[in-house]
């Protein structure tokens, strides 16, 4: 299955937990594992907290770690101006793989799962396959 998001500009955080469970209720498996996969090379999948201050919080950490503003080959060559986007979505990596358990995600009672827009607005496409 994959689901199609639009995401609202840099470090949008699009919380698609809602949409997977609705994916795997059509599935019909109940015990498994889903794997969660971006299909992008500027947008990642994290689990956390749905809190507006730790999400600022960590957009300010990454701004730090991987400054938006650098001397980047790929912006000069490429001209598009995301090499921090780049960067950062092979440090946070693709995809997640998380437990299912009676029909639905098995996740704590604070985890919601993100897609998290590293570049700017656009619609992503995130793969959702039970295994
Ligand atoms: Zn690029």
């Amino acid at each position: 299955m994959e689901l199609t998001i639009h995401t609202q500009g840099q470090f949008d955080f699009v919380d698609i937990t809602t949409e997977i469970n609705g994916a795997l209720k059509e599935t019909n498996i109940q015990n498994g594992a889903v794997l969660i996969c971006s299909r992008h090379t500027t947008a990642s999948i994290v689990v956390n907290e749905s809190e507006q201050g730790i999400k600022e919080d960590t957009i300010n950490f990454w701004s730090r770690l991987i400054p938006p503003k650098g001397d980047y080959q790929h912006n000069q060559i490429r001209q598009d101006d995301n090499a921090h986007a780049h960067m950062l979505a092979m440090f946070l990596g693709p995809s997640v793989t998380l437990p299912i358990k009676r029909g639905v995600l098995d996740l704590g009672v604070w985890q919601r799962v993100f897609l998290v827009e590293l570049d700017k607005s656009r619609e992503r496409q995130v793969l959702v396959q039970v295994l």
